[in-house]
């Protein structure tokens, strides 16, 4: 296992910029999930740590090793790729032995690793199917078992789950962090859906154009988001963004610019006068009879909670409740933020203000 050290990392193809400098220190053995929308240049930042695309500025270390000029081969990583990339002709057991056959490695070394990867991945079974024998989840959990094989110094994921239903999708979330915990390989993994980073990750870093918008713990991300960005991606639903300033007489109340009042118990030095952005979580909101006034539009009961589509102002809101408030649409209703889990963004910068 390794550490992987990615300092002032760039990226052009010819000359379009698609990383402007992006820094991450990587754990011996933490598993750190690379997301962000489409094109925001997760994979090129990965394939340039397995070495499949060149660097254009910075460092990248494995280890104590610069592997820059390094080819793929000798970095001693081991990568999964969306589409599997399974050997077609091959048996699961050849598919497994594949790298290790390459590498010259003695017979009884093969076997005794293939088949300790396949009672870890449940494929003792399967191992003289072809890959067109078996589901989705089993060809996903054959293309782990030829990383895991190899036993590298780290594993490199990019969207595994990608291509499975929803509910395999959860099933192998649970799978590859269950196996993190046992082998635990310094891991790379990138992915689109802030819900697979929320629940898989050690650490979270979120990308954006080429850029890192912030680092941090799923929950620290989630309760403290850096910038309108961060806050509106992770989440879901997605955070309530209201547009506004606040006004202090006596009482602090940020004033949407709808001319909503919406009564807060402190505010962040300096912001008066302020064009701002409140923040605040679907699941955040109460009902409660001293609330700002609400319509309501759509009441979506799930059973273990009610999700409220709600217009105030001109303005789209969403509201979560874990207990069952079912009001009728076009009824109004009262509500409030809880003042202690607010969050308060400057509208100029994007970037949050106090703590
Ligand atoms: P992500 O994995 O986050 O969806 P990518 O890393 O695949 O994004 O791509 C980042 C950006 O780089 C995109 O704008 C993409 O079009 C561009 N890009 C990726 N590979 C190449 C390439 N080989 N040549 C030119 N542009 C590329
Ligand atoms: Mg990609």
């Amino acid at each position: 296992m390794a550490s992987v050290g990615i300092r002032d990392v760039r990226k052009a193809f010819g000359s379009t910029n698609v990383l402007h400098g992006v820094s991450v220190d990587i754990r011996d053995g933490e598993f750190v999930i690379l997301v962000g929308p489409s094109g925001c240049g997760k994979s090129t930042l990965l394939r340039m740590i397995a070495g499949l695309e060149n660097i254009s500025g910075g460092e990248i270390r494995i280890g104590d090793r610069v592997v820059n000029d390094m080819p793929p081969k000798e970095r001693d990583i081991a990568m999964v790729f969306q589409n599997y990339a399974l050997y077609p002709h091959m048996t699961v057991r050849d598919n497994m032995a594949f790298s290790l056959k390459l590498r010259k490695a003695p017979k009884e070394e093969i076997q005794s690793r293939v088949a300790k990867a396949a009672g870890i991945l449940g494929l003792g079974a399967l191992l003289d199917r072809f890959p067109r024998q078996l589901s989705g989840g089993q060809r996903q959990r054959v293309a782990m078992g030829r990383a895991i094989v190899r036993d590298p110094q780290v594993f490199l994921f990019d969207e595994p789950l990608s291509n499975l239903d929803a509910k395999l999708r959860v099933a192998m979330r649970t799978e590859i962090k269950e196996l993190h915990q046992r082998l635990k390989t310094t891991t790379v993994y990138v992915t689109h859906d802030q819900i697979e980073a929320m629940t898989m990750a050690d650490k979270i870093v979120v990308m954006h154009d080429g850029i890192i918008e912030q680092i941090g713990a799923p929950l620290d991300l989630y309760d403290r988001p850096n910038n309108l960005f961060v806050a509106g991606f992770i989440g879901s639903p997605a955070m309530n963004f209201i547009s506004g300033r606040v006004r202090a007489n006596g009482k602090f109340s940020f004033v949407t610019d709808a001319g909503l009042d919406i009564p807060l118990d402190r505010i962040p030095p300096g912001v008066e006068g302020k064009a701002l952005v409140l923040g605040v979580r679907p699941e955040h909101f109460t009902v409660a009879p001293e609330g700002f006034p609400v319509e309501v539009v759509v009441v979506e009961p799930t059973g273990s909670e009610t999700l409220l589509a709600l217009r105030a102002g001109g303005q789209d809101l969403t509201c979560v409740f874990r207990e069952r408030v079912l009001p009728k649409p076009g009824e109004t209703i009262r509500i409030k933020p809880n003042a202690d889990l607010v969050h308060i963004f400057d509208a100029e910068t994007g970037l949050r203000l106090g703590d």
